[in-house]
């Protein structure tokens, strides 16, 4: 006996209703900020964490359905520290304590 239908209740099946949920509340591709399902709904929105923590315990990667594109906005590159100014004028020129020649 071929059992192709999967039970709603086995992990596959739990699986396939995250990842269908999941793909139900992605943003589509012109605006990347709004869940089309939940209407003006700013996204990532809640619905789409619940389906993504689903798949998480699925042992499913997330990333895989979701666009890649979209991987920037759920998961902000760490490297943000990096700063425009250069970090090699140090020390400030910012009060020289110690030294006073207040005098007039
Ligand atoms: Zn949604």
């Amino acid at each position: 006996m071929a059992g192709l239908v999967v039970a709603a209740d086995s992990p596959a099946g739990r699986a396939a209703e995250a990842i269908n949920d999941l793909t139900r509340h992605l943003p589509e591709p012109g605006a990347p900020a709004v869940c089309p399902t939940c209407a003006a709904r700013f996204w990532p929105c809640t619905y789409f964490y619940d389906a993504a923590h689903r798949m998480h315990n699925a042992r499913l990667r997330v990333g895989d359905v979701v666009p890649v594109e979209l991987h920037p906005r759920l998961w902000p590159p760490p490297a943000a520290s990096a700063t425009p100014h250069d970090s090699r004028a140090w020390p400030p020129e910012t009060g020289t304590f110690g030294e006073e020649h207040d005098h007039g």
